[in-house]
């Protein structure tokens, strides 16, 4: 699989094509760099600079910025630093270290090569000392909002000798919340009791924590109680596989039990997404939903026969969050309602879970 080759195998020479700055809704400033393969980056934040450096990349001075008028960006110039081409924006006022949702490598697509666009606006000004270390503001932590799945009224699935999905999962999340909290994260749950929850809702908590990632916690049944395993999901629109399909229909199915709520936050928050963003967010889910099957797999968790990743349109998935939905195992296997009640396997489900967020790439 192409995503899982390390880096440096896309070290090929690389070269500049154009560059160009734009003003984008919510007064956010655009700088696109256009490279004829895809950019292997770091960016650095200066006083009133931006630095993008670019591996294996030759300065190019004969292609000049296209620069917008009321954009942040004053005036864009090339320096060779090495093998690496470090393009520098110069900025009317400092920035805060751009969200990694903000920004985007676009593939190439009629008269484009790749394009690397980058989303700002003035945020905190950051002071630091004139080099190009990466200045990220030390005391930010990472915010991940874990939600247990179901709860109240809606129990989510039963095992046949009785355990509930929603109580597994909120001990789950319970342990999960304990553990990133000591492992330096600032971790939210969408509910720390027995309580129903519109899926919206729990989608509109990631957004109103800021969240970084998102993973909703649940746990599966099958017809066949014969199948067991775990599964880790992500956001599309079309599902994967049939099984995908009708899984997210069955927890979409949880929204039926409750009362009328937050009709409209998925459309403002699909109003408020760009189609490039939409695309950032789902790039980021999908990797980390990898580093999470891989996590699990390593941890010799049992896997449920088929795609590491498998995709489909669960609404609690639909916001501007990057995340995943974990379905830990099935409780209509025997075997697994009796481990998923376990004190010794909960805590390995949340070692394996930690270790992926800790894997995940937060910063690009
Ligand atoms: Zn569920």
């Amino acid at each position: 699989m192409i995503g899982n080759l390390p880096r440096v195998a896309f070290a090929a020479r690389n070269s500049l094509k154009s560059m160009r700055t734009g003003v984008q809704p919510g007064n956010k400033s655009r700088l696109v760099i256009e490279t004829a393969l895809r950019p292997s980056y770091t960016l650095s934040y200066l006083e009133n600079q931006l630095v993008v450096s670019i591996a294996n990349t030759p300065a190019n001075q004969s292609v000049r910025a296209k620069l917008a008028d009321s954009a942040l960006v004053k005036s864009v110039s090339q320096v060779q630093h090495g093998d690496r081409l470090q393009i520098i924006a110069n900025l009317r006022q400092s920035i805060g270290q751009i969200p990694k949702n903000q920004i985007m490598i676009l593939e190439p697509n009629g008269d484009n090569d790749y394009r690397l666009v980058l989303d700002f606006s003035v945020g905190n000004p950051i002071t630091i000392a004139a080099d190009t270390t990466v200045a990220k503001p030390a005391a930010e932590k990472h915010v991940i909002v874990i939600d247990a799945g179901h709860g109240g009224k809606d129990p989510g699935c039963i095992g046949k000798g009785g355990t509930k999905e929603k109580t597994i999962v909120l001990a789950v999340a319970k342990k999960l919340k304990k553990q990133l909290d000591a492992a330096g994260f600032k971790t939210y749950l969408t509910r720390s009791t027995d309580e129903y929850l519109k899926l919206g809702e729990r989608a509109a908590i990631a957004e109103r924590r800021k969240a970084d990632l998102f993973l909703s916690l649940h746990a599966n049944a099958n017809p066949s109680r014969a199948v067991k395993g775990f599964s880790i999901y992500t956001l599309s629109e079309k599902a994967s596989d049939e099984e995908a399909r009708k899984l997210a229909e069955a927890e979409n199915a949880a929204d039926k039990i409750g009362v009328k709520g937050f009709g409209g936050f998925e459309k403002e928050v699909r109003a408020a997404l760009s189609s490039l963003q939409q695309h950032a967010v789902a790039e980021m889910s999908e990797e980390y939903a990898t580093s999470c099957s891989k996590s699990f797999r390593s941890a010799s968790i049992t896997a449920q026969p088929g795609p590491g990743v498998r995709h489909a349109p669960f609404a609690v998935l639909r916001s501007t969050v990057p995340g995943a939905l974990l379905e830990l195992g099935h409780l209509s296997n025997a075997a697994e309602e009796k481990l998923l009640s376990s004190d010794a396997h909960q805590n390995k489900l949340v070692n394996a879970i930690v270790k992926s967020v800790k894997n995940y790439n937060f910063d690009v």
